[in-house]
């Protein structure tokens, strides 16, 4: 696979500029962009580069609205609704954080309901903004059917991605961000490609029986739940977080609605924040940092999120396929 060197700020400006001649305003494609930046810096590439085609299809079947105006609505001082306005959801997510952020600071525990948004990105962004203001962070989304619910044959799940954030005082948090399923679907694709095979419990081929061929699976299959039952349950309580709290689509109605462009389809992001300072009393910091300690120096522990802390270090330019750099820029001339 052959790569072109670009540097974060590059990367920005190559999907800025993509999104603003593919009918974003100005404010909309600069945040995607910085959500697709963000995610090269820290090589989270799934939801980097590679994601800006799918962004760009929605925007021209008009799915998206490239000029959407999130507007919040607080429902109670503790609950804030953001209406996205049918545009990506990371111009919703940082127009709504920070109101989140100041209402849980106050009263300790807030919650943020975005809809009719759609939502293409890692969810690290958001927990990660509200740990750097000391706050603790959860979120999650949903968007279409891939993952059989334990002792089902049919999906009926999507891989329904959670992320939680711990901030640690004058260190990076402890976050971690994660599909629900038992192995992203992208990973599939590629063991799939390159003929490998995979352990069992990932996926069942379109009979419904269990397999090992990453193709059975890929095409025609189902993925399954991580861990079981146990993983299933928690993929069931992200559907009812982020759809059935948020007010928008389960992930089979999202699908039922899509229009099928290749881009994200509608769904929720249901987002958490507490104040550990005003639960927990001014001695939290001492008290978790103790326990984070401890828990890192275990030998053989790598925390979460420290793949992506010690990429972010970098200065040096990311490798980007250029295959997908070549895509990018004939979608930015038109
Ligand atoms: P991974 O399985 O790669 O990683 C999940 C979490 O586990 C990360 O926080 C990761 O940290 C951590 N981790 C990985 N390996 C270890 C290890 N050996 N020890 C300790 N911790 C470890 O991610 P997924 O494939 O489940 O998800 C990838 C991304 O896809 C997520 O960002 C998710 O939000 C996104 N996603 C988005 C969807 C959407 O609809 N918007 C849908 C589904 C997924 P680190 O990052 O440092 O490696």
């Amino acid at each position: 696979m052959s790569t072109t060197p670009l540097t974060v700020s590059e990367i920005f400006d190559l999907a800025k500029q993509c999104l603003l001649n593919n009918g974003c305003n100005v404010d909309n494609a600069e945040a995607a962009a910085r959500t697709i930046s963000t995610a090269e810096r820290d090589g989270s590439e799934s939801h980097g580069l590679f994601r800006l085609p799918g962004y760009i299809k929605s925007l021209r079947s008009g799915k998206v609205n490239g000029h959407a105006v999130p507007k919040p609505e607080p429902l109670t001082p503790a609950a804030i609704r953001l209406d996205g306005d049918n545009g990506f959801a990371p111009l919703a997510i940082e127009v709504g954080t920070p109101l989140l952020a100041e209402a849980a600071e106050q009263l300790g525990v807030a919650v943020l309901t975005i809809r009719n948004s759609f939502h293409f990105a890692a969810l690290w962004p958001e927990v990660e903004a509200l740990a750097a203001k000391g706050l603790v962070g959860l979120a999650c989304t949903v968007h279409t059917p891939m993952v059989a619910p334990f002792g089902a044959k049919k999906a009926f799940f999507s891989t329904n991605p959670i992320s939680f954030a711990y901030p640690r005082p004058n260190k990076n948090p402890y976050v971690f961000d994660m599909a629900t399923a038992a192995k992203a679907r992208g990973d599939i694709g590629v063991a799939a490609r390159d003929g490998h095979e995979l352990p069992l419990g990932i996926g069942l081929d379109s009979d419904g029986n269990p397999t090992t061929d990453a193709k059975k699976i890929h095409q025609g299959g189902v993925i399954l739940p991580f861990g079981g039952y146990k993983g299933s349950a928690i993929a069931t309580m992200i559907e009812l977080l982020a759809a059935g709290l948020v007010g928008d689509y389960f992930s089979y109605e999202a699908a039922e609605a899509d229009n099928k462009d290749g881009g994200p389809a509608r769904g929720g992001e249901f987002i958490m924040a507490l104040s550990p300072k005003i639960l927990a009393g001014t001695d939290w910091g001492d008290h978790s940092e103790a326990f984070l300690t401890k828990l890192e120096q275990m030998e053989g522990i790598r925390m979460p999120g420290q793949r992506r802390f010690e990429n972010r270090l970098s200065q040096a330019p990311r490798q980007i396929n250029s295959e997908l750099v070549e895509t990018i820029r004939e979608l930015t001339a038109g």
